[in-house]
């Protein structure tokens, strides 16, 4: 859609692919379709019981009024510790900026850092909205490709090659949304060792998914000395304690970086809502309790439903590491006709003939740089998943 007086910032964005497929699949349900919903990256827990009961008392207690611009101060504190328990990082408070939600403090950050024409080097795929987030801030995206065969990951060489004078930042996350990719320590540290020739290149770490991670203990990239100031860690409450509607994020950067932040919700959206941020500090308090809980729930699944999928002629699937999505290439599809003789172009083509056809709500690769590839979020009960597999075998042995 494009309009002629809307702005041409506006009318050159795309819409969040996540997001549009799962107002389709709500769309389709409103009209009493059974659809399965395996579009959006939510958890599919409540709220634990102790963060409700913190966000009823801070309403009781009446903090209702506007909180500081960066959080309040035992939220940071609270986040501050986390990081120093969980991560083994030292941060000052100071260095901790309180948005509403990740999506917001990556926005922010980019924002902050980059100018028109500034480069910014982002791995594919990558979670839909970093490349449309460097469009709003009038820079430019620079990819680096990688795909199923090397297990989503890139290499030191491949950063080196893709870094010009103009190179910005440099913008991840591991886990990683969509492949559940997860770099190891090792890993890491090689990388850092090319950013620490390049003394100009901040890096952005989205670890929103960090206790999400099958293999391992989660490894920051801002635990590397040499270049943790120039590493903003982005993460949030959204996963971990299954908070997506409260919208709780956070980065925790070098003073000057979270300073800016600051300035900058200051003059857009103030501090985030304050019960929110109330709840947000028994969350971090309380411990991992409920977070493991959950995890041991996506451990299961992410085993049955790596289990239906390589039992779908066409499908090449990995055993993600983190998060919770699948990410298997389906360009075996392509070229097929669905029985109205319609031709599966594309990833967007397969996902909505999966959600017409097969009533599952999937995304589709291409908002995530990659389009031989869907996203399936496992994040849904057990029954559903095996159901939604059937359906998608079913579906996809029909194109012809
Ligand atoms: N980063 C990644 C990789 C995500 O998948 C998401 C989606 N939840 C976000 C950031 C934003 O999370 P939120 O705004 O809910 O904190
Ligand atoms: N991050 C989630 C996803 O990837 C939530 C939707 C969104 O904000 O894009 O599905």
């Amino acid at each position: 859609m494009s309009t002629t007086y809307l702005s041409n910032r506006i009318n050159s964005l795309s819409e969040s692919a996540t997001l549009k497929m799962t107002k389709l699949g709500r769309e389709l349900a409103a009209q009493g379709v059974n659809v399965i919903s395996l579009s959006v990256g939510e958890p599919d827990f409540n709220t634990p019981d102790n963060v409700k009961e913190a966000a009823k008392k801070a309403l009781d207690e009446n903090y209702t009024r506007y909180s500081p611009v960066p959080g309040y101060p035992d939220l940071r504190q609270a986040i501050v510790n986390k990081l120093k328990t969980e991560n083994n990082l030292d941060y000052d408070i100071s260095q901790i900026v309180v948005s509403t939600g990740a999506k917001q403090s990556l926005s922010n950050v980019i924002l902050t850092l980059v100018n028109p024409g500034d480069e910014v080097i982002i791995p594919t795929p990558y979670w839909v909205s970093y490349s449309e987030m460097v469009n709003l801030a009038e820079g430019k995206s620079v990819f680096i490709n990688t795909d199923i065969e090397s297990n989503f990951k890139i290499t030191p060489e491949q950063l080196e090659a893709a870094i010009t004078p103009k190179s910005k930042v440099f913008m991840f996350s591991s886990p990683c949304n969509p492949t559940g990719t997860v770099y190891s320590k090792d890993e890491l540290e090689a990388l850092a060792k090319v950013f620490e020739k390049y003394p100009n290149i901040f890096i952005i770490s989205d670890e929103i998914y960090e206790h999400i991670n099958f293999v391992d203990k989660h490894e920051s990239i801002a635990q590397f000395e040499t270049i943790k100031d120039r590493v903003i860690i982005v993460n949030g409450f959204s996963k971990a304690y299954a908070m997506t509607g409260w919208r709780l994020g956070y980065i925790a950067a070098n003073k000057e970086i979270a300073a800016a932040n600051d300035k900058l919700q200051g003059q857009t959206t103030s501090g985030t809502c304050s019960i929110s941020q109330r709840a947000g500090i028994v969350a971090y308090n309380d411990g991992l309790e409920s977070v493991n809980e959950m995890k041991e729930a996506f451990t299961r699944r992410r085993q049955l439903v790596y289990d239906l999928l390589t039992e779908i002629p066409g499908i090449k699937t990995n055993l993600p590491e983190g998060a919770f999505y699948f990410f298997p290439e389906v360009s075996a599809f392509f070229g097929k006709k669905d029985r109205n003789g319609n031709v599966i172009n594309g990833s967007a083509d397969l996902a909505l003939y999966l959600l017409n056809f097969g009533h599952i709500a999937t995304v589709g690769g291409d908002s995530f740089g990659n389009d031989n590839y869907i996203r399936l979020s496992y994040a849904a009960s057990d029954e559903n998943l095996i159901e939604a597999l059937r359906r998608m075998k079913e579906a996809l042995a029909i194109l012809k």
